[in-house]
């Protein structure tokens, strides 16, 4: 058996999800317990769960599986899983999995972190926490970043007011509630007082945020952005109905604002976007890319697209493979419809079929490897500035940003840098596109950045 009161955290699903984690880690190190990265050390392992669609649960199901397999054979004392699973099937996990030493729902995780406690002290606990409703819209504890210091991502609001057909979403995590700014301010000064070089701005909806108090996210943007600091925003998970065009002029003018704007769109025609029950139609969508590329030149848009939803034709894909070339939509995600119960989506008729699906979805990333190569090619002899998010590796390279990119999602560019720290920025010019559509760069010497 390994060492007594050391627990671990595994980490599965979004940004949004990772917050949860980081104050989880938080409140378990609150409680005097020794938090290490190495799950394969600890005596307890918190398993904090995805459970969006199919193959995100499956993985959720996989790493519980295996987490319980060596609690079986003696090389783990308990196991707690929280998180998204948790929200969605309530007890009916407990059934399912009863060598489970504790679940937990969404919440603020200080109950958790003290059942966790009295584990470790070897005492009784009740093995299920009910949320004690939705998780109010205040400002988030103290986290412990699981992020290296160049970002970290800072959740505006809580929850969706959508219905998209396909999304579990708003079921798990609530409706839309807004936090104040003051909440977001607060939170933003203290990671910015952390080092964090960017923040990362994420929700279900970024764009409704506000809404539930009169306000809208340009007023919220631009008092993070004018913060005292060393710092950046970068917009994720904007919606395109109802855009609030204020954000452009930030978008555009801003310094502190990364001319960057992650816009899930899911399809291209409106017969597709009306039966995903997506509030805009398919001349709202291009006409708010098209405005977006004209307000804000240079802009980098990424998005998401979901292939295989019930009723999808072929001609349906052709049109989201011509909008992905023709609005040069290369940074972009593809999902395969997953059946979701207790979403509109998991009722209707003309299911496609799995044979089919994966072949769209090839298709439609084929025609973005073909606008991602041609954009980065475009980058080559541009001179930049990046953010080391990862320290030099073995042979003196770092992984950095610029404004293209997102962490996690988007593609890096690679320097040759032994001497830089994460964090840090370089003045480099684009030298290559690698064959995963990374850039590589050279630094600019110092004299001639001047
Ligand atoms: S906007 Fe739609 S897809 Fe996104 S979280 Fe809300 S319901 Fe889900």
């Amino acid at each position: 058996m390994t060492n007594t009161g050391l627990v671990s955290l595994v980490h599965l699903g979004c940004a949004r999800n990772l917050i949860d984690s980081e104050l989880i880690l938080a409140r378990l190190a609150e409680q005097g317990l020794t938090v290490t990265g190495d799950a394969a050390q600890a005596e307890c392992v918190v398993l904090n769960t995805c459970s969006f669609i199919g193959p995100a649960r499956t993985e959720s199901y996989e790493a519980l599986e295996g987490l319980l397999q060596r609690k079986r054979e003696g090389t783990l004392k308990s196991v707690v899983v929280a998180g998204c699973l948790v929200q969605r099937y309530k007890q009916t996990l407990r059934e399912d999995f009863p060598q489970v030493d504790l679940f937990a729902e969404i919440s603020d995780y200080r109950g958790l972190a003290k059942s966790v406690r009295a584990l470790a002290d070897g005492k009784k606990i009740q093995d299920y926490l009910s949320s004690p409703g939705l998780r109010p819209a205040e400002r988030d504890d103290a986290r412990m970043l699981a992020t290296p210091g160049s970002y970290a991502y800072l959740r505006i609001s809580h929850g969706c007011d959508h219905t998209c057909s396909f999304c579990a979403i708003p079921a798990i995590r609530g409706s839309h509630r807004s936090k104040r700014p003051s909440a977001v301010v607060e939170e933003a000064t203290e990671l910015i007082a952390a080092g964090v070089r960017e923040l990362v701005i994420v929700a279900e909806d970024s764009t409704a945020w506000g809404r539930d108090f009169d306000m809208e996210l340009p007023e919220l943007i631009h008092e993070v952005a004018d913060l005292e600091g060393d710092h950046r925003v970068r917009i994720m998970y904007a919606y395109p109905g109802r855009f609030p065009w204020g954000l452009a002029e930030l978008l555009r003018d801003h310094p502190r604002v990364v001319p960057y704007l992650d816009i899930p769109i899911q399809h291209a025609t409106s017969r597709m976007l009306k039966a995903m029950r997506r509030t805009a139609s398919v001349d709202q969508v291009t006409s708010t890319l098209q405005r977006l590329r004209k307000e804000v030149p240079g802009i980098t848009l990424r998005t998401t697209m979901l292939v295989g939803f019930p009723g999808e034709q072929e001609e349906d894909v052709d049109a989201l493979v011509e909008l992905i070339e023709d609005a040069r939509l290369a940074r972009l995600g593809a999902f395969p419809f997953s059946l979701e119960e207790g979403t509109h989506g998991a009722e209707l008729p003309d299911r496609v079929d799995k044979k089919v699906i994966e072949q769209r979805l090839e298709r439609v990333l084929q025609a973005r490897d073909r606008t991602l190569k041609s954009v980065q090619e475009g980058h080559v002899g541009k001179t930049v500035t990046v953010t080391v998010d990862e320290p030099p590796d073995g042979e003196g390279w770092v992984v950095t940003r610029g404004d293209w990119d997102a962490p996690e999602v988007d593609p890096f560019i690679q320097v040759f840098a032994p001497e830089a720290q994460v964090g840090q920025d370089l003045r480099v010019t684009i030298r290559e596109v690698d064959e995963e559509f990374n850039l590589i760069a050279e630094q600019v010497p110092v004299e001639e950045t001047a």
